[in-house]
């Protein structure tokens, strides 16, 4: 069956037209879909019963199923979620004291294989598509408080987002669609380890914000690290692009330092890492590394991520310590969708901390 939550109105008016139906029943379709966040033919009641009978005999929504679902005691949620072919994946739903954000995965898997990263010690399995992509999201919201409650969509789930960056494009399309979801760009934040030709064209062509995941402040390290960016985009050439970064570009951007003991959190990495980031507006958010079996990894001691913000922050830089979010439940992204019960399709589910090092 055609699942319908990744085609855009004019696709849908195509499609209606197809079957002799007004635009204007693609448009009321649109908005049941992702307005409404309406999965059900039957429910749409302003569609004429025949229509609704024949999307219901060939089309669904979305194939997109919940899994497993582990919930912490601070609100967190985290997910798997089964796609129609088997993979599985994740998304966290995160609650705050007014707000609440949604981080999810882009990629099954990573190909980009970033030591630090449960997701990456995985390897690639394939894109996910828009429909996937959303899938995730509008599930979430079922689940949820009001959209109006809703801070952001957080691209920091599995995988890499700007390697799957067409399906990126039609999802953040469809989310920001005045029709649908009418979600402010400025809502929306991917987290790319440094994809450059497509970091530049986004930002160039939206308003979307980023989170920069550096992890490492000099090309050395950074390709013990992250291997797999760091050889096809280098450092230099990132801090660049991070130093010309669009004018209109809406507040600070956002660099994650994930914090591994005794690799990339000492002083002198500290101070390094400020000197790299001169001249480049951005708030820096240190991740004490979340371990996952087989890495060989393990967190930063307290004192010295304490000792790494004091660094950066004499020097004036803004910088968070990321406090893990639903630790209880899970352990590190990319860890929960890989278990053996997400592969065997029993009743449970994964999610990672969002976007802590993915
Ligand atoms: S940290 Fe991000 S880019 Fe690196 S392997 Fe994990 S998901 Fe891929």
């Amino acid at each position: 069956m055609n699942d319908l939550i990744s085609l855009n109105r004019e696709e849908l008016r195509e499609l209606f037209a197809g079957f002799s139906e007004p635009p204007f029943r693609a448009d009321q379709l649109f908005q049941w879909i992702h307005r409404k966040n309406t999965w059900d033919f039957s429910a749409m009641t302003n569609l004429p019963l025949a229509l609704r009978e024949r999307l219901g005999a060939a089309y669904l929504v979305s194939t997109v199923r919940i899994e497993r679902t582990l919930a912490a005691p601070d609100g967190t949620r985290k997910h798997a979620f089964r796609l129609a072919d088997g993979e599985a994946v994740e998304a966290v739903f995160l609650p705050e004291r007014k707000y609440f954000s949604l981080c999810v995965s882009s990629q099954a898997g990573c190909p980009l294989a970033c030591v630090f990263c449960a997701t990456g010690a995985r390897g690639f399995r394939r894109h996910l598509s828009a429909a996937e992509i959303l899938g995730q999201i509008y599930l979430l919201l079922k689940n949820a408080p009001p959209v109006d409650r809703l801070g952001n969509i957080l691209f920091m789930g599995m995988g890499e987002p700007l390697l799957n960056p067409s399906e990126l494009r039609r999802a953040i399309s469809l989310l920001t669609d005045p029709q649908g979801l009418a979600l402010s760009p400025r809502k929306i934040v991917v987290s790319t380890s440094g994809i450059i030709p497509e970091l530049k064209a986004l930002a160039a062509e939206s308003r979307i914000r980023f989170a920069i995941s550096l992890n490492a402040p000099n090309p050395e390290l950074r390709k013990k690290l992250m291997p797999g960016v760091e050889t096809k985009y280098p450092l230099p050439g990132l801090l660049q692009v991070l130093r010309d970064f669009p004018h209109n570009y809406p507040g600070r951007l956002m660099i994650e330092y994930v914090l591994i003991r005794g690799e990339n959190d000492s002083g002198k990495c500290a101070a390094e890492l400020e000197k790299s980031l001169r001249g480049i507006r951005a708030r820096v958010n240190l991740i004490p590394h979340n371990p996952f079996p087989g890495s060989g990894l393990s967190s930063p001691e307290n004192s010295r991520v304490l000792r790494f913000q004091e660094i950066l922050k004499s020097q004036g830089r803004i910088v968070f310590i990321r406090e893990p979010r639903g630790a209880e439940i899970q352990a590190a992204c990319g860890q929960l969708a890989g278990t053996k019960k997400a592969e065997s399709g029993e009743q449970g589910a994964k999610g990672e901390e969002p976007g802590a090092e993915g």
